[in-house]
């Protein structure tokens, strides 16, 4: 028989991955009613404290993975890097949501890389890199100025050496541990934007606003909603956004970055097809949140209107910043929330804070 594609409230939904997104996920589907079992190698996870049940388990223990596909509806995940074997094996029962293709995809800075420009999406130029001599051809394209990036794993800045004009080659071939990468051309940005989309069983796709994403130590530090660009271009990155979801065919959500050049050129970075840091505000800015708006697309639900209510700026709370929860949650006006992280270790995300003001947009 073919699993249900609408899950009802009360059913469960099985999620990869226990960190905060995972959490924030399962706080919001306990809002409609649904129960969340959490699926992760760690012990002590963000998520699992807040969901009905866990698993604690490696994502290759085939039997941990059939005892949690007998006891959930539906799957999702809250970070890209799930083996394909594991997606495979719960694919066989249930309904995976969004499937193996956009994760597929977002697991992989050239494959990003090759679909995005295949559907004429410009990206920064970039080049394959598998060896030394590869950068040095590379370089000698795209010039000495940008970022070498490992192809996988990597996430907040992690693998990636940005290479100046007098930067060594091997120095920064060594620095992003001698694998398979990608060579970019350095994007002199005017700000950097993202937008989340949520995609639902009808295929029918509803953006968030776009949030302007400023970094600091190669991650996410705050994010600003309305993002300080022209109306043209905001219109520009959330069809760019929902053609990416149409094209990956997701069911669930799908985040893409964005760099906006000074001549006001939308290139798209990367993308997360998940909840995003980028679209924490919507849990205070706007009637439904990125996670309610997940659990919907994933449960087969209708997806709720994304419309903001107010302008947003919101601070990521990174290691010993949650040192500061007296005064913060002292602040009548600041939103809090924390992740419940046993540890606040340097470039460690434990929670975030919001603050609202009356829309001006
Ligand atoms: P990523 O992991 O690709 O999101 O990169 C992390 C951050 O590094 C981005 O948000 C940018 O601030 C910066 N960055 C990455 N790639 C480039 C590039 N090609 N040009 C300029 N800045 C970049």
């Amino acid at each position: 028989m073919a699993p249900p594609r609408i899950i009802a409230p009360s059913g469960t939904i099985g999620i990869l991955g226990g960190g905060q997104l995972g959490r924030m996920a399962a706080l919001a589907a306990a809002e409609l009613g649904y129960d969340c079992h959490i699926f992760t190698p760690e012990d002590d996870s963000p998520a699992a404290r807040v969901a009905a049940s866990a698993t604690v388990a490696a994502y290759d223990d085939a039997d941990a993975l059939a005892r949690f596909a007998g006891a959930v509806d539906v799957v999702t995940f809250e970070f890209e890097n799930i083996p394909f074997e594991t997606v495979q094996m719960l694919e066989k029962t249930l309904p995976v949501r969004p499937g193996w293709e956009p994760l597929r995809v977002a697991q992989d800075r050239r494959e990003e890389k090759r679909f995005l420009n295949g559907q004429g999406i410009p990206t920064a130029p970039w080049v394959n890199v598998e060896s030394l001599a590869d950068l040095e051809a590379a370089v000698g394209e795209i010039g000495h100025n940008g970022v070498l990036k490992s192809a996988r794993h990597g996430y907040d800045g992690k693998g990636q050496a940005r290479i100046k004009p007098d930067t060594p080659l091997a120095e920064a071939w060594s620095e992003v541990g001698e694998e398979a990468a990608v060579f970019e051309g350095f994007v002199d940005f005017a700000c950097e934007i993202a937008v989340v989309v949520a995609r639902g069983i009808d295929r029918s796709a509803r953006a968030f606003d776009v949030t302007e994403t400023v970094q600091a130590n190669h991650m996410l530090d705050r994010a600003l909603v309305p993002a300080r660009i022209a109306p043209a271009i905001a219109v520009a990155a959330r069809e760019t956004s929902i053609a990416i979801a149409d094209a990956l065919d997701v069911v669930g959500l799908i985040t893409v970055e964005m760099f906006v050049t000074r001549d006001d050129e939308v290139l798209v970075n990367e993308m997360a097809p998940r909840p995003h840091n980028s679209g924490h505000w919507t849990q205070d800015g706007c009637v439904v949140s990125q996670f309610q708006q997940f659990v919907r697309a994933v449960a087969g639900l209708p997806l709720a209107d994304p419309a903001r209510h107010a302008d947003i700026v919101m601070k990521n709370l990174v290691g010993d910043d949650v040192a500061d929860w007296k005064t913060l949650t002292a602040d009548p006006a600041a939103c809090v929330h924390l992740y419940g992280k046993r540890e606040a270790r340097p470039g460690r995300k434990m929670g975030h804070v919001t603050w609202l003001k009356p829309k001006t947009d």
